[in-house]
């Protein structure tokens, strides 16, 4: 029997919810899940490493990628640029292994335009305050850079309805545990196993 073609999840929400924490520590103890790893313009941040966290790129670098069709999807975001690469995409996908996206929410709904049958995830903060404190707490930022953010961040939360789930980041670990619900429910959905048993024979 041919392997099932592998799920492909998309983790999105607004900037600040603390989607990059939440993947990683999800990436942790999910072996059947690959990481997709994104390509970006910006520059490494301490600690980064070239293929582990991005594939750092320069901007001519990236416009090539885009002409030879290269990214799934791809957005700019506080003057830089982020890709999806495609091929990892679906050979993996192929290969039966499920694969996680992590990306901000304009690349989702392209994303969505190709997989439609993808879970697509909202991470959600527990409120706008929240979310302020955190986006506070991150950096060193001016009220007026913090003000500007949050207008986006609420703008991101409008797109919300273009998402199948809603995970509330109140808690890493436990929006891990939600994560984990929503992959173990959509192995189970009929349109994606009902095939095995229709030939179920008595023996
Ligand atoms: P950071 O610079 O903090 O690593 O990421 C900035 C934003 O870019 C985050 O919201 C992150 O989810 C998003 N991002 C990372 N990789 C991709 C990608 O491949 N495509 C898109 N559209 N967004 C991405």
């Amino acid at each position: 029997m041919n392997k099932d073609r592998g799920l492909l999840i998309v983790l999105s929400g607004p900037s600040g919810v603390g989607k990059g924490t939440v993947r990683k520590a999800f990436m942790q103890d999910a072996e059947e899940v690959q990481y997709s790893i994104s390509v970006t313009t910006r520059k490494p941040r301490e600690g980064e490493v070239d293929g582990v966290d991005y594939f750092f790129k320069s901007h001519s670098e990236f416009e090539e990628m885009i002409e030879n069709n290269k990214l799934l999807e791809y957005a700019q975001f506080v003057d830089n640029y982020y890709g999806t690469p495609v091929d990892y995409v679906e050979e993996t996908l192929d290969s039966g292994r499920d694969v996680l996206l992590e990306i901000e929410v304009q690349g989702a709904k392209q994303v969505r335009n190709h997989f439609p049958e993808g879970a697509y995830i909202f991470l959600m903060p527990p409120s706008l305050t929240e979310l302020r404190n955190r986006i506070v707490n991150r950096g060193t930022e001016t009220d007026d850079v913090i003000d500007n953010r949050m207008g986006v961040a609420k703008e991101e939360i409008e797109l919300i309805d273009q998402y199948d789930y809603i995970v509330e980041n109140d808690q890493v670990e436990l929006a891990c545990e939600r994560m984990r619900a929503i992959i173990t429910a959509e192995h189970l959905r009929r349109d994606r196993i009902a095939h095995h048993y229709k030939n179920v024979s008595e023996v």
